[in-house]
């Protein structure tokens, strides 16, 4: 990993929920203990083998950061896991 992409991800740990949900979806919750979250692999050719173990695994909201530092929330009901460049699965809201 490089250094600046390592800064980045620990700079954007510091400032918390609101660094990581867009200003138009504050108002919903993505991470906390209840929200439940499936994860689709993108089923492309050159699928990463981690991506294929994550795929039909469902998360609780609380585990995603840890799991996925480089996620990014898209929409209401779905969030990029970005397990590795140019990833194309997706976290779906399960409830
Ligand atoms: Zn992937």
């Amino acid at each position: 990993m490089q250094l600046s992409s390592l800064i980045g991800a620990i700079r954007l740990i510091q400032m918390g929920d609101k660094r990581w949900i867009p200003q138009q979806l504050r108002g919903y919750s993505f991470f906390s203990k209840l929200d439940e979250w499936g994860f689709q692999s993108s089923e492309h050719q050159n699928m990463c083998i981690t991506c294929e173990d994550f795929n039909g695994q469902v998360f609780a909201g609380d585990e995603l950061r840890r799991t996925f530092p480089y996620l990014t929330v898209e929409s209401k009901n779905t969030i990029s896991p970005n397990v590795h460049p140019n990833c194309k699965c997706t976290l779906q809201r399960e409830n």
